[in-house]
């Protein structure tokens, strides 16, 4: 089998380029169809309508009604042709962005993604989640292509909450932990093909920078800077472990954290606070040496990810409910069976426990 590497066509980050998105946009059409919630309009709409004026662009701006559902898509889609819109752009979080994508494949056209949170590696690839209209998860949307553009405004997202940037981390935290799992058992990526060492290499470079510039990061965004530190781990979450996850696979990690979305009491946690605990039960299942989980747990500790049930909501352990979480983590199909070693529901509740202690030891 191949090995296959993919990503946005052009990756844009700085601070105040959101004042440069008609120009970034123009190319690849002259009638943009943005899709943004009320309070992103709020934010944001001025300067983006200001910009596509003075590139000589028009815009329709249409707002989301908060569900990336086949409806949903498909009003967007019906407005976007009565209008005769020739490309997307989303504006917001994960939801916009997935329903962007799947608008502009349906509607072959181009489609511009801006995230204003940097929470989750979702905004470079070529995936949309589709969920009911209820948000009930209905099934994933693989697309023939990444965005044609990612644009990033640094200055946007350090005035987001610090726990979202966090959360981002979390999520990146896996990255490598992942992809390594990928390569050691020669198993294939979201990409469709094995791990190139080019994706392996920017997975490496997303934990790199998680530990040189995380604590940095947070401390600054919680008081409303943007800094170096933050610029790195902006694009840490969102690019190196956007193409990190996409194209060098997924494991263990992330197949605990839907092992946890069996548990009630965790609804309250974002996703990459939950993959980082899912991190560090992959890294006890694959029994990582004491000096990788110690690095792993000072990082969390630092930054202030949970390493323990009790920070997961899950105050009281009662042995059928994380066996509940092991089961399901280990479904039929799920990525925990890229782990390099053969892995059972009663190995990922030992882990589960195990890592559980191992956090609490830390605090
Ligand atoms: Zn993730």
């Amino acid at each position: 089998m191949a090995s296959i590497i993919i990503a946005p066509n052009k990756y844009i980050q700085g601070q105040g380029e959101l004042a440069n998105i008609g120009t970034y946009t123009k190319p690849l059409g002259e009638y943009a169809f943005v899709i943004l919630s009320k309070s992103g309009y709020q934010r944001v709409g001025a300067t983006v309508e200001a910009s596509f004026q003075a590139a000589g662009c028009r815009v329709h701006f249409e707002y989301f009604n908060g569900e990336c559902s086949k409806n949903e898509i498909q009003r967007l889609k019906t407005r976007f042709d009565e209008l005769g819109c020739t490309v997307c752009v989303g504006i917001g979080g994960g939801k916009i962005h997935d329903t962007s994508k799947a608008l502009a494949y349906y509607a072959h056209k181009p489609v511009v993604i801006v995230p204003t949170i940097a929470g989750t590696d979702a905004p470079c690839s070529a995936l949309s989640v589709i969920y009911t209209d209820d948000g009930v998860f209905e099934e994933y949307l693989w697309l023939p292509a990444n965005p044609n553009v990612v644009l990033v405004d640094t200055e946007v997202i350090s005035k987001a909450p610090a726990r979202l940037l966090v959360s981002g981390m979390g999520d990146a935290l896996a990255t490598y932990f992942e992809a390594k799992a990928t390569a050691d058992s020669n198993s294939s990526t979201c990409a469709g093909g094995k791990i190139t060492n080019a994706a392996l290499v920017l997975a490496r470079a997303c934990y790199d920078t998680l530990l040189a510039d995380g604590l940095k990061a947070k401390l600054a965004v919680e008081n409303h800077v943007c800094t170096k530190a933050v610029e790195n781990i902006i694009e840490a979450n969102t690019y190196l472990s956007g193409i990190g996850f996409e194209s060098g696979g997924l494991a263990g990690a992330h197949a605990i954290h839907n092992g946890f979305t069996v548990a009630p009491a965790t609804h309250n946690l974002y996703h990459g606070e939950k993959v980082a605990f899912g991190t560090l039960v992959q890294l006890v299942l694959q029994n990582a040496d004491m000096e990788q989980i110690e690095e792993v747990l000072d990082f969390c500790c630092s930054v202030g990810l949970p390493t323990t049930l009790a920070q997961l909501g899950i105050t009281e352990v009662k042995e059928e409910e994380i066996m509940a979480i092991a089961q399901a983590a280990c479904a039929p199909g799920e990525t925990i069976h890229n782990m390099p070693m053969e892995v059972t529901a009663e190995k990922v509740y030992a882990a589960i426990l195990a890592a559980d202690a191992l956090g609490r030891l830390y605090q």
